[in-house]
């Protein structure tokens, strides 16, 4: 299998990959770079949550990109605004081109003999295989796992599906249920 081959392959295209292609957009535009997005989408988490209500609890003049001043008057932003606050970043530094959706890193191997990065994606929808190989790999694949939710009413369910007990210290139990599973 032959495997395209970058300067630059960044993991995610959530708020810190976009962040990341557009510092090296701005700072190195002759380096070839390619984004390896698993999903259809940028935004990442502000694309992938769409519930009443989600908005950050950052005041987004510290969330915000610096080279991207946020301008609302609204210091904590609704979800929907910072999704289309990434995809507007995106489409300004020319990155929609760059990103290769429907892609899932697997693994990837360093060389030192050839000092460069071979990574291992799927396109999971085909279930094809693909290669990449580049100098630097940067990792902005977020911190949680999107693909896997917590979900269940009942104990048992909750229990398999990773949400956690825990006592509180009047001694009660409650679950903590996080709408993604840890890495
Ligand atoms: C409701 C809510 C409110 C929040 N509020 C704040 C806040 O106010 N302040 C704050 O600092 N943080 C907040 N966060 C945390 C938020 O997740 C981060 O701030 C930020 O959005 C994370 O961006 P990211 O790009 O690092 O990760 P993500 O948004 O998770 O993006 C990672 C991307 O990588 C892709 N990916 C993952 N694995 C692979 C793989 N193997 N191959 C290919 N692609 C892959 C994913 O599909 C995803 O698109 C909040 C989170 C939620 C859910």
């Amino acid at each position: 299998m032959s495997a395209q081959h970058y300067d630059i392959v960044i993991i995610g295209a959530g708020l810190s990959g976009i962040g990341t292609a557009c510092h090296i957009a701005r700072q190195f535009p002759n380096k070839s770079m390619a984004i390896i997005e698993r999903r259809e989408k940028v935004g990442g988490t502000w694309d992938l949550f769409r519930y009443p209500g989600i908005r950050s609890d950052s005041d987004m003049a510290s969330f915000g990109f610096e080279f991207k001043p946020w301008y609302s008057e609204k210091v904590l932003a609704k979800g929907g605004d910072i999704r289309e606050y990434v995809a507007e970043t995106a489409r300004e530094f020319g990155l929609y081109d760059k990103v290769q959706y429907g892609l899932k890193l697997d693994n990837a191997d360093w060389s030192s003999n050839e000092q460069q990065w071979t990574l291992y994606t799927q396109h999971e929808a085909s279930g094809e295989s693909r290669e990449f190989t580049c100098g630097f790999m940067v990792n902005c694949a977020g911190y949680y796992t999107t693909m896997t939710m917590v979900t269940g009413h009942t104990s048992t369910e909750k229990r398999a599906s990773r949400a956690r007990l825990f006592t509180r210290s009047n001694g009660r139990k409650s679950w903590i249920t996080a709408a993604r599973r840890w890495w």
